[in-house]
């Protein structure tokens, strides 16, 4: 079995994507998968786009990278204005080939993807790219929504999409344990886990470092990774179309 990163919620955000890349390469992985949302929110998507392409082996669309081509729908006002400011550097331009070769690459991202056993999805496995599968579900959620989510997989399944790291289990009643309540490695011992591996460029889960996991031999563990945030922040208030609170929200990590 490979050493796998995986990598999610990217979110434009370079010198996040650049801290965890080398982070990855001090840990000798063999591939990395990347769970979606390339772009949105943050002030590079075209090098993060770039990076993700020459790196990732496994590549799934998020819903970002998804409004990106088909048009932002349900996004709000901020969500929206920072996609269409992206869509704007992304488009494919004449005489510039590179930018066809980007577009057709996030335009043809697998909704769902398979490995080694394991189901890969940006969101959840019942709806790849949109649906949430939250902390606050635990409590309480739409009848049958576990129950469906958890029937459509074997053994592992990693998303991202709430940028909230941990994982669920479900033994008759949902469990989720964050990312902050785990030391170290832990195991998979069989029982079906969904793992959201966390957000490397947006990090909501109040700790505002950049988020992945490696899966190595059964076991698996999170990394949190500190970036030069001040610099990714600057460079958002810079740009008109990205509203500030996106600025804002990288400091505290909520
Ligand atoms: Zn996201």
């Amino acid at each position: 079995m490979p050493k796998v990163a995986f990598i999610s919620d990217i979110h434009g955000n370079l010198e996040a994507l650049t801290a965890v890349l080398r982070d990855i390469d001090r840990r000798k992985v063999d591939e990395i998968y990347c769970l979606g949302d390339i772009v949105g929110y943050g002030p590079d998507p075209v090098a993060c786009v770039d990076a993700v392409r020459a790196r990732a082996s496994v590549v799934i669309c998020g819903n970002h990278d998804e409004a990106l081509i088909r048009g932002a729908l349900g996004f709000n006002q901020v969500a929206r204005e920072a996609i269409e400011w992206t869509r704007m550097l992304l488009r494919p331009r004449v005489f510039r080939p590179r930018s066809f070769a980007r577009w057709r690459f996030l335009g043809t991202l697998p909704l769902i993807a398979q490995r080694h056993g394991w189901l890969l999805v940006h969101g959840s496995p019942r709806d790849p790219t949109s649906e949430y599968v939250l902390p606050r579900h635990v409590a309480w959620s739409p009848p049958g929504m576990f129950d469906e989510i958890f029937s459509a997989f074997e053994s592992l399944c990693f998303v991202g999409h709430t940028h909230v790291a941990g994982f669920f289990t479900h033994k008759g009643e949902p469990e989720f344990t964050p990312q902050a309540a785990i030391d170290g490695p832990f195991e998979f011992r069989g029982e079906k886990m969904l793992v959201n591996v966390g957000s490397v460029g947006q990090p909501r889960d109040r700790d505002w470092r950049a988020c992945y996991l490696i899966s190595d031999d059964g076991l698996l563990e999170f990394h949190r990774v500190e970036y030069p945030v001040d610099l990714t922040q600057r460079k958002i208030r810079a740009i008109p179309q990205l509203d500030d609170s996106l600025a804002d929200r990288l400091g505290s990590g909520e």
